[in-house]
């Protein structure tokens, strides 16, 4: 059992921040790094103590493991907390930590690096009752095997890169005569996206839900499951919109997929927090897609209905204890839904929308939580991840946290990049995803950003406010102006 006294979080915005939260309230001091472009970002001013590790590109700072473990050392440091992306699933990053004595607050080496490639996941849940997409489970190299397997498996099928993340090196295939094109594409995209061409062809599931379970693992050999999330709003295979519970499940699906999950976490010796990945199909199969080693982004509406904060839980984990609850402890408490707040444009496809903050005003209020990295000013970084922040409503029931998320959407202010909130609040008022009746295809059957105007205009309104704020500031600023050129009060009161 080891006692942690300081935390070096290698990470930034939000999660950044979201982690150092925990530490302190633990009485944990925190050490921040950041790179050039973000030193004045709310982490760094945040933490006890701040190092920039080099410019602005991640490859130049935050994924430099080495020069990470350099402050750890500088600075006696006992743990590093990843986050999530950056060297959160890095097996030789976890690694290098341990050789260096540094706790990372995450799972083995050996357990990340087998959840980190999709076909030694599949292979290592085997012989565990984890129920798999139908397909192949082996690397898929050449195009006649690959069309043989295609046809037995039956069209459409769905052609993934073993070293897939992020939504990318995936390609449906409709039909047999397509097979050779995609998979060409899918090869090449793989490999230059993540150094490894590998592929392999399992059943695309046609309007599937995406729901996964968080799990909680410590080093005694204890794993519960934290319940499920359903994230089946996503764009370009990408989340946007998160719930916990779904609403889809029985009690007895639920616990069926917590099982499954708890084995897929056996199945490693998993130890901290982690994600198991399910395809929820239209006739309630559920089949596993991958564990993610981490914490996930959209883990807070796990914290809002489960009331445990799962980086006090990491943090405990890594120390050595053992979970501060047991699965019968555990029981969901209301609803809770997540936006994830983008700078994008979801009128232009959800292009990334880069500028400045100019206005930048949190929803407050009962159960509103927002998780950010930004402050009113700032500038949103073309190096990074685009996204602001994080809309979290809870409320006692579904529509109750929907409800809430519309009013929290209204009364958030955002001036300067477009946001993926009008599209929150599309969601949240639209009829298929208030009775619960979607599949990860919500965006391509059920949006429209012609219907996004009416919000739009809204915004239009705001700029006008802002703008006449400006004029108002500058009107201000000449007042000012004038007066220090005449004797002020505070001289006059000398002279008297
Ligand atoms: P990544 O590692 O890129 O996130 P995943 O395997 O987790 O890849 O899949 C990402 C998303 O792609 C899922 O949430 C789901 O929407 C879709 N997807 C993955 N596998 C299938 C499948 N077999 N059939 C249909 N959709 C799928």
């Amino acid at each position: 059992m080891k006692s942690i006294k300081k935390i070096l979080v290698a990470n930034r915005g939000e999660i950044a921040l979201r982690v150092m939260r925990t530490a302190k309230e633990m009485g944990i001091s925190t050490v921040a790094v950041f790179s050039e472009a973000d030193r004045n970002a709310v982490h760094v001013r945040f933490a006890d103590e701040a190092v920039c590790i080099g410019p602005a590109p991640s490859n130049q700072s935050y994924l430099l493991g080495d020069k990470i473990i350099e402050v750890c050392k500088e600075l006696n440091v006992d743990a590093i907390h990843p986050g999530y992306g950056f060297l959160s699933e890095n097996a030789g990053f976890a690694k290098l930590c341990e050789d260096a004595g540094v706790i990372f607050i995450g799972p083995t080496p050996h357990a990340i690096s087998v959840m980190g490639d999709k076909l030694s996941a599949k292979h290592a849940v085997k012989d565990f009752e984890v129920p798999q997409v139908p397909g192949g489970d082996g690397e898929v190299k050449d195009i006649a095997a690959g069309k043989e397997l295609a046809k037995e498996i039956g069209f459409p099928v769905l052609i993934k890169a073993s070293a897939g993340g992020g939504g990318k090196g995936m390609r449906v295939v409709e039909k047999v005569e397509d097979f050779e094109e995609q998979m060409a594409l899918a090869v090449s995209e793989a490999t230059s996206a993540f150094g490894n061409g590998a592929v392999f062809v399992e059943k695309y599931i046609t309007n599937p839900r995406h729901i996964e379970i968080q799990i909680m693992a410590d080093s005694h050999g204890n794993v519960c499951h934290l319940f499920e999330r359903d994230c089946s709003v996503q764009r370009r295979h990408q989340k946007v919109v998160e719930e916990a519970p779904s609403a889809v499940l029985t009690p007895e699906k639920r616990e069926a997929m917590g099982k499954a999950a708890i084995e897929v976490a056996r199945s490693v010796d998993y130890t901290g927090a982690g994600t198991v990945e399910f395809i929820y199909t239209e006739d309630h199969q559920f089949y596993f897609l991958e564990m993610n080693t981490r914490l996930q982004v959209e883990h807070p509406v796990t914290e809002m209905v489960s009331g445990i904060d799962l980086v006090r839980e990491q943090i405990r984990v890594a120390e050595g204890h053992e979970l501060s609850f047991k699965q019968e402890d555990l029981k969901i408490n209301g609803h809770s839904m997540e936006v994830r707040v983008y700078a994008e444009n979801p009128w232009e496809n959800f292009s990334p929308d880069i500028g400045t903050l100019d206005v930048y005003s949190r929803p407050l209020g009962p159960g509103v939580r927002v998780d950010d990295g930004f402050e009113q000013g700032m500038e949103v970084p073309i190096y990074y991840d685009p996204m602001i922040s994080k809309l979290v409503t809870h409320g006692e029931n579904r529509e109750e946290a929907m409800d809430r998320m519309i009013r929290a959407i209204d009364e958030y202010r955002v001036l300067g990049v477009e946001t993926t909130l009008p599209f929150g609040k599309y969601v949240m008022q639209h009829e298929a995803f208030r009775s619960g009746n979607f599949s990860t295809n919500f965006v391509n059957v059920h949006f429209d950003a012609e219907k996004l105007s009416a919000v739009k205009n809204d915004e239009l309104e705001m700029a006008a406010i802002f703008a006449s704020k400006l004029l108002q500031d500058d009107a201000d600023k000449d007042r000012f102006n004038n007066k220090v050129n005449e004797p002020s009060n505070w001289k006059r009161n000398r002279t008297l």
